[in-house]
This record gives C-alpha cells, structure tokens and sequence, in this order.
C-alpha cells in the first residue's frame, strides 16, 4: 500500500489533472444520455471544473472514442456529437431542432448477411438512424412543414 501512494505521487501533476479531466467529461456524457456536442459538454464539465478548456474537452473525447469507451457520431451537415454508450445502437434525429435519443431496437446483426454476395464490397457493418421529430417540435407547424419537405426530397436541396 504504501508503495503505491509512493508511486501515485511520482505521477507528474499533469498527468493526475488528465485523468482526473477524463473521468469527469466520461461522468457527465453518461450522466444523461443527451448525445452532446463538445460544446454543450464543455458547459456542463466547467461547472465541475472551471478552468478546463474546450481544446481538452475535444482532445479528451477524440481519446475516449479512440479506446472504444464512447462513440463519436458523425451527423452530415451538423456538429459531431458524443455518446457515452460505446455498444451499437441506433438513434432517431429530430431534423428540425437536431435532438438525439437512443432508438429503442435491438441492433439489426443480420443486416450485413443479405447483401452477402451481391456487393463487390466486403461489407463489415452499418449505420443507421431514424429521421423525424422530437415531440415539441411535432407541435410546431413549420418544423413539421419543413420535415415532410425534407424527408419528401431526401436528396434535394436542404
Ligand atoms: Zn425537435
Ligand atoms: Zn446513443
């Protein structure tokens, strides 16, 4: 035991205030499950950590991501956001305001099986996300007038 607290204070205070940063930006993407972008996480670990920036919040979650402890989702045409939920799940995107939620289905693992053979790609796994809108903007007429032009002409303009 004492050996360790020997060895713990050998670790530069650099090192410690990583860990310590990491531990916190990981509590707090799980905390909620809300799918931030940086930004948004940024505001809620400086509540916690006031003189953390946005450059080791970025640099925290590229690392995370990379050790598979969450997953970073590319949305096109929007800012990245993070998911402290590193198992394949899928989402649904509210097109107008941009809100995330867990789309609550089993991943499809057989997906991949029915385009065995008919593709010269060897297929090794999919993404897949559900299109529509959040319940506060099914009450707003142009954020429904706007979701059915959108998903009327997926590849239109907008
Ligand atoms: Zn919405
Ligand atoms: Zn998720």
């Amino acid at each position: 035991m004492h050996c360790l607290d020997k060895k713990n204070h050998l670790v530069s205070n650099d090192k410690l205030r990583m860990t310590q940063q990491r531990r916190v930006i990981l509590e707090e993407l799980r905390k909620e499950n809300t799918h931030p972008t940086a930004d948004q996480l940024y505001e809620t670990v400086r509540k916690r950590l006031p003189h953390v920036s946005l450059g080791t919040i970025y640099r925290n979650l590229e690392l995370l991501t990379t050790i598979g402890e969450i997953q970073t989702l590319e949305i096109a045409g929007s800012q990245k956001r993070y998911d402290g939920v590193a198992q394949q799940h899928y989402h649904v995107r509210c097109v107008y305001c941009g809100r995330i939620d867990d789309a609550p289905i089993a991943p499809l693992n057989r997906l991949e099986d029915k385009l065995y053979g008919t593709t010269v790609y060897t297929i090794m796994g999919h993404r897949l996300e559900f299109l529509g809108l959040c319940p506060e903007c099914s009450q707003n007429e142009e954020a429904v007038r706007f979701a059915e032009h959108l998903l009327a002409h997926p590849n239109g303009p907008n």
